[in-house]
């Protein structure tokens, strides 16, 4: 039942920089907010070793600079509700937002900032060793790979920069990209290039990600232009290669979205009057921190200004 208690202005689904900023804001502006996340707080920024691109800091440790938007968040008394979204529904002119554990939650608008999940190499091998060598955060399981070989699979700014932290931890890491020129920035690329402690393996496939009943120990690589097969040994491997949408949650006949992106307009205004996006998720090029706080300030404000431009 819906009252006057439980009913929310703003529910934010996901809690990375975009649904931290939008919460701000919305908090900010005297709405009741709350936001909602199935992992840590943070969202990927928390998995990356150091932002160098973030104005007003030379360079920060992701987990810190996560960590401080949601301590921001936080003391301002934006709600966290731990928990897995499972379903969206309008009813009239409430939203309602069904989660993992069974329960309903109600609010005036939504603002969805779910952010994306790591995209698979396809590698044979991969899930069979995930948390066995194979993983997907440098910064979290780097560590156990101290002085041991190491591969990372991709050739953007994620897999060079995640190869660039472990160069400090580990004795070698093997960048396997499938082409030879990278889609990583020029000065990340440059500093790979120069570090002594990295052997670039282009033009190049891992095929297999191999190992005994209880660890990776070897990764099969296959040269695209060749066709040659060599095994390299390795006792982890970080596949880097993008990201997809987490919009499961979503229907495709109630929000418009281009292959799980949300399509929205420059207020973050989705095709469902209330329901707003936010960040990674939406369909759009550019995908940076930056980004994602101005797309969370916009849908913020146009959901303060929709909940007074409506009848409640
Ligand atoms: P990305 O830019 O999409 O790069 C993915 C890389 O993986 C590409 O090099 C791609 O090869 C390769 N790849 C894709 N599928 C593959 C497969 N099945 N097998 C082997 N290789 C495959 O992804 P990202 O590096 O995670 O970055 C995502 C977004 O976040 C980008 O917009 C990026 O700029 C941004 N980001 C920014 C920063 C920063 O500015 N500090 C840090 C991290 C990420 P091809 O090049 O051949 O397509």
């Amino acid at each position: 039942m819906i009252n006057k208690e439980n009913l929310y202005d703003v529910l934010i689904i996901g809690g990375g920089p975009a649904g931290l900023t939008a919460s701000i804001y919305a908090k900010r502006a005297g709405l009741k907010v709350a936001f909602f996340e199935k992992d840590a707080p943070g969202g990927k920024v928390t998995k990356t070793a150091f932002v160098e691109n973030y104005p007003g800091f030379k360079k920060i440790e992701g987990y810190n600079l996560a960590l401080s938007m949601l301590n921001q968040a936080t003391e301002i008394g934006v709600e966290y509700k731990y928990g897995n979204v499972i379903k969206i529904q309008k009813d009239n002119n409430t939203f309602i937002i069904k989660t993992e554990d069974g329960k309903e939650h109600f609010s005036k608008t939504v603002i969805i900032a779910s952010g994306m999940t790591n995209r698979k190499s396809g590698a044979i091998g991969e899930d069979k060793y995930f948390n066995k060598g194979v993983s997907y955060c440098a910064i979290c399981d780097g560590a156990f790979y101290k002085n041991q070989d190491v591969a990372i699979i991709g050739g953007g700014n994620s897999a060079l920069e995640e190869a660039l932290f472990l160069t400090d931890i580990v004795s070698k890491v093997y960048i396997v990209h499938r082409r030879d020129e990278f889609r990583a920035d020029q000065s990340v690329v440059e500093h790979v290039k120069r570090n002594n402690k990295i052997e670039l393996v282009l033009d190049s496939i891992v095929k297999e990600i191999k190992g005994d009943d209880k660890h990776v120990n070897s990764i099969l690589v296959e040269n695209a232009k060749t066709q040659e097969l060599k095994s390299i040994e390795v006792r982890a491997v970080f596949p880097f290669v993008g990201f997809d949408p987490v919009s499961n949650f979503i229907s495709n006949d109630f929000v418009i979205s281009n292959n799980g992106f949300i399509i929205v307009n420059d207020k973050m205004e989705t095709n469902i009057p209330g329901l707003f996006s936010a960040g990674d998720i939406n369909n759009k090029t550019y995908r940076q921190i930056s980004t994602a706080i101005s797309d969370g300030t916009i849908a913020a404000l146009a959901a303060k200004k929709y909940i007074d431009d409506n009848e409640w």
